[in-house]
């Protein structure tokens, strides 16, 4: 089990990432994983102050996506740099291809996140695409998260959103680990279900305070996306957090790539593996439209052929993760009832 050691959330918090550093043991080189727009936003934040405040070579390195091929060269540059730790600021892509290649590397990381839009700020699973099918690679848990909030308030409030949904796609996560316990003797932790599903409980019920400028709101989220990232370290897997819905989310990545964010299209996947697993999918429907989050084909801008096309693909994708699809194995018509019951399309 490998576990973050230092979380700091909270207004301002990037301005201590150079004390962070040197109470890890970091006080000589890094290299900050950024893109253009984050560098400006908080990487060059960061390098100012390991700079001046600990006297740091510190290096920069952009990328714009998250494919094997970003990996590959961030992986060159540790290799010429030898830095004594990776910063990945960023979104998504920044820090999965800055967890992924320090791991790679076996060289510590360090997370700080821009936007609060998925679990990958702490989880030690990054997403890396390639040949356009993204795919999850097994990494480390960073050393530590460093989260301000006063930053990811900056974000759109649309990526916070997807944030929630990613948290509230656990409920199906869940029960489909579960269910592949029961059924495929596959481990189950209880300890690790319990937190994720803590977490998304959490979220549903604060759905009041996830507004954007609350900043209240937004501290409780990164707290469920944070803890949802520990679940999967507890586990040695991401299956805590990422069940049937997100094989629907990414399927669905497939088909449209980048077309919405990883949020969006497991929160559409969630409602409707949630009436296949036999749960109350009208309540999560219900939080997913009070947050305002795209419930149906046409609030995700993607076509009705589009969705049913991803609910074919979804068990496809990853064959050795048991879902609820494998155990009812739909056809064409059944996938249609399913996306037209749950209204999504
Ligand atoms: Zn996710």
């Amino acid at each position: 089990m490998q576990l973050p050691r230092e979380v700091i959330v909270g207004h301002g918090a990037i301005e201590r990432v150079a004390e962070v550093s040197r109470r890890l043991g970091f006080h000589r080189s890094a290299l900050i994983i950024a893109g253009s727009k984050t560098y400006d936003i908080a990487a060059k934040r960061v390098k100012e102050l390991l700079e001046e405040k600990e006297g740091m070579t510190v290096d920069t390195f952009l990328i714009e996506t998250a494919m094997m091929k970003d990996v590959q060269a961030v992986e060159t540059e540790i290799k010429s740099l030898k830095p004594q730790i990776v910063f990945g600021v960023g979104g998504g892509t920044k820090i999965d291809v800055a967890k992924c290649s320090s791991a790679r590397q076996a060289i510590p990381f360090i997370s700080v996140p821009t936007t609060a839009s998925h679990d990958g700020i702490a989880s030690p699973v990054s997403s890396i695409k390639d040949f356009e099918k993204p795919y999850s690679v097994m990494a480390e848990a960073p050393l530590a998260i460093i989260a301000d909030t006063n930053i990811i308030m900056r974000a759109p409030w649309r990526f916070a959103v997807s944030g929630c949904e990613d948290v509230i796609a656990k409920f199906t996560a869940v029960r489909d680990w579960k269910l592949a316990h029961e059924e495929k003797g596959e481990y189950f932790g209880g300890y690790a279900a319990s937190l994720a599903l803590m977490s998304a409980k959490h979220v549903i019920q604060n759905v009041q305070l996830m507004k954007s400028e609350n900043e209240e709101g937004l501290r409780i989220l990164i707290e469920a996306l944070i803890s949802c990232g520990v679940s999967m370290s507890i586990a040695g897997s991401s299956r805590p957090c990422s069940g049937s819905e997100h094989l629907f989310g990414h399927a669905l990545d497939v088909i449209r790539p980048n077309h919405s964010l990883h949020g969006e299209r497991c929160g559409v996947g969630t409602i409707m593996m949630a009436y296949l697993l036999g749960q109350d999918w009208k309540r999560i429907r219900d939080a997913l439209r009070n947050l305002g989050a795209p419930i149906n084909a046409q609030e995700l801008g993607v076509e009705k052929k589009e969705v049913l096309r991803a609910l074919e693909m979804a068990a496809t994708i990853r064959p050795e993760r048991y879902t609820i699809l494998n155990k009812l194995n739909l056809c064409k018509e059944g996938y249609e009832h399913l996306a037209k019951v749950t209204e999504v399309i």
